[in-house]
Formats: C-alpha cells, sequence, structure tokens
C-alpha cells in the first residue's frame, strides 16, 4: 500500500492535471489567471464578454471575484445552488458569489478569525445586490438553532428598512444606494449567525430637497404616499399623489413603472415589527417624514423691505403638529437669524434666498439625523449580548466615493473652496497611513479640480481607486442657531434624541462634513485592518440597464480603475494564499509524525517539517514571517484533500 505521503503526492498531480485540462474549457476560463495572454488588456475583455454571452456573470482572479451585472434573473441564487456551494473548495465549482461567502465563512471558522469582503464597483455594478446574497447565503446554509432564528431574520430584515430610507432611483440604478454601508455579520463558535452591527456613510442628503430630471427622492416618501393607509395619511396631513409635494416632484419621475411602492410599503412596514419597531416610534418618524414633505411646500414671498415672510401658514401648522414645536416660533426661525450682539442677541429678517436655504438645510438635517437614528434604532435590534466571544464577518458595500466619469469635462465644476481645504486636512490626518493615498486631480491643461478628491484603498489585492465629487457642497446642511433652538424644542420622541439641547449649549461648532467623513473614514480603516479580506469587484455592462448588451468601451473603462489588469498581474506572480504559521499548522498538523498530536517547537518550524513531509516543492510556496504564502490554490487544495481523508 503507498504511504500517507505518496497518496497526498498522487493527488497533488491529479488536480494539476484536472485542473490544467478542464480550466480551459469552452465558454472562456473561469480564472483570468489561467488566460495565456495573461498582460492582454484585450484578452481579459473577450474572455469577459464570452462568459457573459453564456450568462456566466463571475469569473475569477485568483481568490478575487469578477462580477458582471446581467440585468436580468440567471435563476442561479435558488436553495440548491446555496446547498451546491456549502463547504466546497473554491475551485471546484464554477466561480460564484457564494464561493466567497463559503469561503470567508470556512476561514472564520476553522481559524477563528475575522473576516470582510469588500464589494466595489460604479452605480448600477451589483454591488449591494452581491451584499444582500452574501447575507442570505449566510441566512440559508449557516447552522440555526430556534432561539437564535430572530436574530437572523432581523438581519435579513433590517435591509428593506434601511434601503426604504437610504436609496433611490437615479438615472444609473432604479435603487441607487446613497449611503455606504458597513455591515458585520456576527457568529458564535460554532457559526451561528447571532448578530449584526451596521455602520452608514454619509447619506446624500441634498436628496431631500433636490432631485436631478429622471431621479427621484428617498424610496420611503412614496412608499409611505401610495401604501399608508387613510387614517396613517389623514393623521399627517397627506395627500396621495407625490405630484403635490416640491421635494417628490423635482424629477418628473414620481411614478416608475420598475417600482412598485405599494409592495414594497408592506414589505417595510412588516420588517418594521420584527426589527422591534413600536406603534410609537413609527408615528414619530412618520410625523418626521411628514414635515419633511410640509416643509418642502412652504412657499416664501418678498415683502417691500426685501425681507422672507410665508403669507400661507397651512404647512406650518402642519409641521408645528407633528413636530410638537411652536407654529409661530417655527415661522420666525424660518425667516429670521439671531445675531449675537455683545450683551444681547439680535433678531434680523432673512432674505427670500436665505429663507429658502434655511429650510432646505433644516429639511436635510432632520432626515440626516433621523437616518442615524433608524440605523442606531436597528443596531440595537441586532445587537445579542449573550453572545461575548464572536467572530464576524463585515460586508462593505461602498457608495459615494463615485468612479471616474468616463467622460472627463463633465466632472469640472466649480465647487466651495473648502473641498479643497478638507482634501489638505485629510491628508494631514490619513494622508500618511499606509494604506491610504490622496491626491488632488489635475483637470486639462493643469486645472485643478475643485471639489474633487480620489483616495485609494490599497491592500494586497491591489488598489481601488475612489473619488468624491463635491460631496461637501452637496451635504452642507449648516443650521441657523435659530432653527435648531426649535428642533432642540421639539416634541417628537425621535428629533429630541437627534437635536440635544447641549448642542446650544455647547457654543463649540460642531463637527463639519469634511471632519465626519475624515473620521468615518479612518475608524472604517481600522476596522477593515483587523480583517482577512475577500474582494469583489462588480462590472456595469452597459448604461441602459439592459440584459445581453456588452459594452466594450465601458467595460474596458471599468477594468482599468477597478485595478484588473494590475491584480492579475500581481496574481500571476504572486502567492495567492497566505495562511498565518499557527493557523495552518493546527489544522493540519495530523498530516506529519513530527508535528502530530503536538507541535512543541516555533510554528514555523513545525510548517517547515510538515510541508517537507508532505512533499511541497519549492516552488509552491514561501515562508514569510508570520505566515506560509502558497502560489497555486491546486496545492492547497491537496492538503485540504488530505487533510479530509486522513
Ligand atoms: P449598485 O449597488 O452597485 O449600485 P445594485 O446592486 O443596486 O447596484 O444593482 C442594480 C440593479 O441591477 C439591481 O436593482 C438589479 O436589477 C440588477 N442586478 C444587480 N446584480 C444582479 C444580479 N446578480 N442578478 C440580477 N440582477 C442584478
Ligand atoms: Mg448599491
Amino acid at each position: 500500500m503507498a504511504s500517507k505521503k505518496e497518496e497526498v503526492r498522487r493527488k497533488h498531480i491529479r488536480l494539476h492535471m484536472e485542473s490544467t485540462l478542464t480550466a480551459r474549457d469552452k465558454v472562456g476560463v473561469q480564472d483570468f489567471v489561467l488566460l495565456d495572454a495573461y498582460t492582454s488588456e484585450s484578452a481579459f475583455l473577450d474572455n469577459l464578454r464570452k462568459r457573459f454571452s453564456e450568462n456566466l456573470i463571475y469569473t475569477y482572479i485568483g481568490t478575487l471575484l469578477v462580477s458582471v451585472n446581467p440585468y436580468q434573473e440567471l435563476g442561479i441564487y435558488t436553495m440548491s445552488q446555496m446547498e451546491l456551494y456549502q463547504g466546497v473548495n473554491f475551485f471546484e465549482l464554477p466561480p460564484h458569489v457564494y464561493a466567497i461567502a463559503d469561503n470567508a465563512y470556512r476561514m472564520m471558522c476553522s481559524e477563528l478569525t475575522n473576516h470582510f469582503i469588500l464589494i466595489s464597483g460604479e452605480s448600477g455594478a451589483g454591488k449591494t445586490e452581491a451584499s444582500k446574497k452574501i447575507l442570505q447565503y449566510f441566512a440559508v446554509t449557516c447552522p440555526m438553532t430556534e432561539s437564535l432564528q430572530i436574530a437572523r431574520d432581523r438581519l435579513l430584515l433590517s435591509n428593506p428598512v434601511l434601503e426604504a430610507f437610504g436609496n433611490a432611483k437615479t438615472l444609473r440604478n432604479d435603487n441607487s444606494s446613497r449611503f455606504g454601508k458597513y455591515m458585520d455579520i456576527q457568529f458564535d463558535y460554532k457559526g451561528i449567525p447571532v448578530g449584526g452591527h451596521i455602520i452608514s456613510y454619509l447619506i446624500e442628503k441634498s436628496r431631500v430637497v433636490y432631485q436631478n430630471q429622471g431621479e427621484r427622492n428617498f424610496h420611503i416618501f412614496y412608499q409611505l404616499l401610495e401604501g399608508g393607509e387613510e387614517e396613517l395619511l389623514a393623521y399627517l396631513g397627506l395627500e396621495r399623489d407625490p405630484q403635490l409635494y416640491k421635494y417628490l416632484s423635482q424629477g418628473h419621475c414620481a411614478k416608475e413603472s420598475s417600482i412598485n411602492d405599494k409592495n414594497d410599503w408592506k414589505t417595510v412596514s412588516s420588517a418594521f415589527s420584527v426589527i422591534d419597531f413600536t406603534e410609537d416610534d413609527l408615528e414619530n418618524l412618520f410625523g418626521i417624514l411628514a414635515s419633511v414633505l410640509h416643509l418642502g411646500n412652504v412657499c416664501f414671498e418678498e415683502n417691500h423691505q426685501g425681507c422672507a415672510t410665508i403669507p400661507d401658514t397651512h404647512e406650518i401648522k402642519w409641521i408645528a403638529k407633528l413636530l410638537g414645536v411652536h407654529p409661530s416660533i417655527l415661522l420666525e426661525a424660518l425667516t429670521h437669524r439671531k445675531i449675537e450682539a455683545k450683551t444681547e442677541e439680535v433678531i434680523c429678517p432673512l432674505t427670500l434666498e436665505l429663507s429658502v436655504y434655511a429650510r432646505d438645510a433644516m429639511a436635510k438635517s432632520i432626515y440626516g439625523r433621523t437616518f442615524t437614528w433608524l440605523v442606531n434604532k436597528i443596531n440595537s435590534s441586532l445587537v445579542n449580548k449573550d453572545f461575548t466571544k464572536k467572530t464576524v464577518i463585515g460586508l462593505l458595500d461602498i457608495y459615494g466615493f463615485e468612479v471616474f466619469d468616463k467622460n472627463d469635462e463633465e466632472c469640472i465644476r466649480p465647487g466651495p473652496a473648502t473641498d479643497l481645504s478638507f482634501l489638505e486636512k485629510l491628508e494631514e490626518k490619513v494622508g500618511q497611513h499606509a494604506h491610504f493615498q490622496t491626491r488632488k486631480l489635475a483637470g486639462p491643461k493643469g486645472r485643478k479640480r475643485i471639489g474633487w478628491m480620489e483616495f485609494r484603498l490599497s491592500h494586497y489585492a491591489g488598489e481601488v481607486t475612489y473619488c468624491t465629487k463635491g460631496f461637501l457642497e452637496k451635504n452642507n446642511d449648516l443650521l441657523y442657531r435659530h432653527l435648531k433652538e426649535v428642533l432642540c424644542s421639539s416634541n417628537n420622541r425621535i428629533l429630541k434624541e437627534c437635536f440635544l439641547v447641549a448642542e446650544l449649549e455647547n457654543r463649540r461648532r460642531p463637527p463639519t462634513v469634511g471632519t465626519q467623513f475624515k473620521n468615518s473614514l479612518s475608524s472604517l480603516l481600522e476596522i477593515l485592518i483587523s480583517k482577512e479580506p475577500s474582494y469583489i469587484r462588480c462590472i456595469k455592462p452597459n448604461e441602459r440597464k439592459e440584459p445581453s448588451k456588452f459594452d466594450d468601451l465601458l467595460i474596458r473603462h471599468q477594468i482599468k480603475y477597478l485595478g484588473l489588469m494590475e491584480h492579475l498581474r500581481v496574481r500571476r506572480a504572486g502567492f495567492a494564499h497566505r495562511r498565518k504559521y499557527e493557523h495552518f499548522l493546527q489544522r493540519y498538523k495530523s498530516l506529519c509524525p513530527d508535528t502530530w498530536p503536538h507541535w512543541h517547537g516555533p510554528p514555523a518550524e513545525g510548517v517547515e517539517r510538515l510541508i517537507q513531509y508532505i512533499g511541497y516543492t519549492p516552488e509552491e510556496y514561501k515562508l514569510g514571517r508570520t505566515k506560509i504564502f502558497i502560489r497555486f490554490p491546486r496545492t492547497l487544495f491537496a492538503t485540504e484533500d488530505a487533510f479530509e481523508f486522513s
């Protein structure tokens, strides 16, 4: 009988042969690493096109997943598909988002390490869908106990609620996320999902008061009007027709055939009860939404002195009722501002323009803070204090850092100078960070693109470049003190939590959008650095949201800025897998008599003995300071198989 060592060797060879033969299947290669002309962008594009035309939307570059949005249901997310991918080695099945999820999950379980999956790509490329598929995969395939089913349901149902308040129809995507989202799914030591935590970034507040042609406000407003019960709308003083509301009708597409607001309202309403929203919470929450709509309809006129007045106070009365503030004080605060002189406060009337600004700032501020409240509220229902030792898989679905426009002219917009100094401050604070670089972008002929900045997140998988386009200007919602006082006096329970009186007493200026962004980015980096990464890069096949349409130019562009060629080169040259010595040894020690049952020396030496025993060849691996680096996936899988057989 062949020795165990022989057995493992033979297996190595067999797998090697198999992978070489099957990889080049008729529909392109399923891993770009296997492309002959791996440095050629055209070959890359051809392979992607070939696969896309066969509805094969996923392709690997090593362990990174490239996904092309099919814009159609492909039947590849069924229960049986989920079962298929469970516990199967990465390259044994066609590439799939489930394989990425399963791989992270198994690594987490076997090594008790934390992971994150970074999903990037431009708006409409399929990031949010990918993150939902992953969440569903865990919900279905992970072990579960009866008492933890509620935790799972909450994780799943937090999504429709967050999307209702944070997503909107844009020109690029009918369900575009207008906030960045990082979600930790927490698991106990048995791999059961027990809870979660969500961090949101930069909700696009400007959308509350203004939408471009062909775009909508956040879904929730339309859902409320379409689906809300008669009594609810009457209580809120709302009419059903969204066209009647200034904040909902500027994009001229309040009704959109691809969106069923009525059904979505039902989903969101039932989700509310699962994630612990009380009647009282909802009454206050809808009161705020309705106030925003009423606020948008407040009209100003100019009197003879050039000061703003509000001739019709119908809306003011509704807002005052719903927010529990005094109508005359609200009216004054929308048309005046307080100026502090040496010993007294002087009240000055505002011009019409400034009143409009104050009104919109109030709407943006209310909505933005309510969104934060909502995320906190969801988090309190996802928290699970019974489990102190947890491992996590984080899902990062980044919006906001819109990728470069293909049309380089479109970007050059004059913006406020503050954007530039913001960039400088950002560089000062986090610019030196090894994983973080910023760069001012030069426009054509060396002109600076004001209001633009670019940053790179670099990991070993390569670099992803993000670009922020004038978001400071978009998110500006500086509230006049007068209005802040009104909001701090509100009886609406949610606003009471959002606008604390202490803020008025504290004379220091609140953190600017820039500071908030800077802080949230540095804390995000901290979160990511402590975890093992997986990557999904999403590609949008065409600008028209059409199935089966593969726009070469558009895709070529994305291949570039997603750094896919660069990544492929690194993968071809480099070592695809890395494991800490301790983890590697812990898992495979049974394969070598020297390390089984215990190895008492330094882990690195143990690993060296082990791999010599099982016959790794020198080109298959490298030994680093704390980790073993393995070049080919098949090496690791052969070892894994040997382990399973042992
Ligand atoms: P992003 O978050 O990158 O902006 P989304 O994930 O919202 O993009 O995807 C935009 C739209 O594309 C979705 O609403 C859906 O219609 C379609 N889509 C995305 N991914 C898939 C997929 N895997 N299968 C089918 N349709 C998809
Ligand atoms: Mg999205």
